[in-house]
Formats: C-alpha cells, structure tokens, sequence
C-alpha cells in the first residue's frame, strides 16, 4: 500500500509539472502576442512634495492587458520576461512610451516634472543601452533632465568597472539616478560613494513601520541622515498613512509617493494631476506638515 501511495505521489508530482509547464508555455506565447498587438500600458505614480503639497516627479509603471485575464502586474510577468531574453524589448517600449507622453504634455502646455523608468539589472549588462536611451531622448525631443533611470542595488553591487562606468556615461548625458528599494539588497554604503546616484528611494518594507516601535523608525532616520549627509535626494516609497508621512517629514524626506497621495494613475488622470494638483493633497499635506 505504502508503496503504491508513493508511486500516486510521484505521479501527481509530473503531472502538477506538466500543467505548469503547459501554463508556463501559454504564458509565453501570450507575451509574445502581447508586443504585436500592443497590450503594455504605463500607469504614473505622482511623487509629492508634502512640504509644498505638490507633485514633483513621477514614476511610470507597466501594465500588461491580458486578453481574458485583465490587467497584470510587472511582477507577474516581467521575470519571464527576462528570462525570455525580452527585457530590452519591454524596456524600450517603456522608454518610448514615456518620452511620447512627455512630448505630448511638452506641446499642450502641461507643466512637466521629471519621469522616473525602472531599469532592470539584465538591461544594464546590454551594450546598446546608453546609445538606445540618447536616441530616443532625442528622437522625441526630450531633454535628459526630464528622465530618471531607477536602478536596484543588484546592478549597484556589480561593483566593476564596467558598471561604473555605463552609470557615469547615463550621467553624463544629463539622466538622474535612483537606487530604488534601497536598503533591501545588499547594501554597500562603498557604491554609493562609487557610483554618480542622485537619490535614495527609502523601501516600502522600512517605511511600512516607520511610524511604530520596533527598529524601522530607527533605520529610516539613519537612511535619511546618510542621504542628507552625502547631498542626495530623497523619496519615500509605499507611504499610506498619514502617520508614516508626519514621521518622515519631521526627519527631513519631504517627497514621498504612496497610496495616501495616489495610487498609479493612467495617462489622462496623471496629466490631470499635473495641470490641477492632486484632489486633497493641499489640506492632507497641511495636516501632515
Ligand atoms: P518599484 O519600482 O519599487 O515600484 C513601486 C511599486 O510599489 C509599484 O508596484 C507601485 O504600484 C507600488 N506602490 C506604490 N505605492 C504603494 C503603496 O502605498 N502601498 C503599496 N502596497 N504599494 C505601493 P508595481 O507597479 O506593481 O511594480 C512592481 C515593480 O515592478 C516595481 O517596483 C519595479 O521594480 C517593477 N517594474 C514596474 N514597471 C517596470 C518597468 O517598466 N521595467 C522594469 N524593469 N521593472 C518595472
Ligand atoms: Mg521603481
Ligand atoms: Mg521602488
Ligand atoms: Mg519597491
């Protein structure tokens, strides 16, 4: 009996690896699809000055519009992007999306604000990526100041020459750089002084407790010295309540981005919010202020 139960469990085991497979391949196959007949869509998250209460930058964010499943999220899909070896596809497209939108805000009079996109570590190892950022800047008329490039302390780690680098050449184009989720990887607070990055995005994960007891608060004040102390810029990413933003202000990181101030917008709203401010975001940074 024993044995024929193991014999079941080894059965279920390839099948459970055969449906994955099967959904693994459809899932590919979709992603494919998904180029040809436009299904990415970038949504913009407000980042907002809470000492001035308005928005002064913006992240753009992907979303893929699967055709029976709705709309996803980058993270359930962009790893098998990457190990489809299409991440440089996507990445342009975010690109050139981005730099459409801001053409288009540019000539309708729109007051603009710097554009940050997600570069993913698989993109930086490519040769082509300072010459396909310029030209697209350039073919759209963008000037370099409008776009920042948020890269994860992984490609920070590497710590080579080659790194060095491509992040000095993005530079010296005139891009800025964000080390996004920073504090999660393996920090090294050797590259930040290697490396031209200009802002520190303090993670979700720190800022979740920062208003509580435990050592977050902690953290996020050291975070935020250090940051001050090296003349970097500072965003808060995640931040939800009112009480996580009064914590943060006192200690000096004014611009935050969180579900308390807007989710990630579409187009449309997000250019409403450029034009108009945010709906609330006067009285809600006057409270917290
Ligand atoms: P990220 O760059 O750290 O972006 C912030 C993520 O946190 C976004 O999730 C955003 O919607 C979410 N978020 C913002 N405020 C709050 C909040 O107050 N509470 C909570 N719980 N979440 C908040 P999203 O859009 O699902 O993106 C997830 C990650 O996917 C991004 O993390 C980024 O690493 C990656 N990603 C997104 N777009 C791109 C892209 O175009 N290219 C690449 N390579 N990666 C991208
Ligand atoms: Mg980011
Ligand atoms: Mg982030
Ligand atoms: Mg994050």
């Amino acid at each position: 009996l024993r044995r024929r139960g193991e014999n079941d469990a080894i059965q279920c085991y390839t099948e459970q690896m055969k449906v994955d497979a099967l959904a693994r391949l459809s899932m590919e196959s979709a992603l494919r699809k998904a180029f040809e007949g436009d299904q990415f869509a970038l949504v913009y998250q407000p980042k907002v000055d809470a000492d001035r209460g308005c928005v002064v930058g913006g992240e753009a964010l992907v979303r893929w519009h699967h055709p029976t499943e709705g709309v996803v999220g980058p993270a359930a899909f962009i790893p098998l992007i990457e190990e489809m070896g299409l991440i440089g596809q996507l990445g342009q497209w975010v690109l050139t999306r981005a730099c459409e939108d801001i053409a288009r805000w540019c000539r309708d009079g729109v007051p603009l604000v710097p554009i940050a996109v997600n570069l993913s570590a698989l993109q930086f190892g490519r040769q082509d990526l300072h010459e396909s950022i310029r030209d697209t800047l350039a073919a759209h008329g963008v000037a370099p100041e409008m776009i920042e490039l948020e890269v994860t302390e992984s490609i920070l780690m590497r710590d080579t020459r080659a790194t060095a680098e491509v992040l000095e050449g993005l530079h010296g184009l005139g891009l800025s750089l964000a080390v996004d989720d920073f504090g999660t990887g393996y920090s090294s607070l050797a590259y930040l002084k290697r490396f031209a990055v200009d802002t520190l995005k303090i993670d979700r994960s720190f800022v979740q407790d920062c208003a509580g007891t435990g050592q977050d608060p902690a953290i996020v004040r050291a975070i935020i010295a250090m940051a001050q102390s090296l003349g970097m810029a500072l965003v808060a990413e995640g931040v939800e309540t009112e009480a996580q933003a009064r914590v943060l202000q006192a200690h000096g990181c004014a611009v935050m981005q969180g579900y308390l101030f807007a989710r990630p917008l579409a187009e449309a709203d997000f250019r409403a919010a450029l034009c108009d401010g945010l709906p609330g975001a006067d009285r809600l940074c006057a409270r917290v202020g």
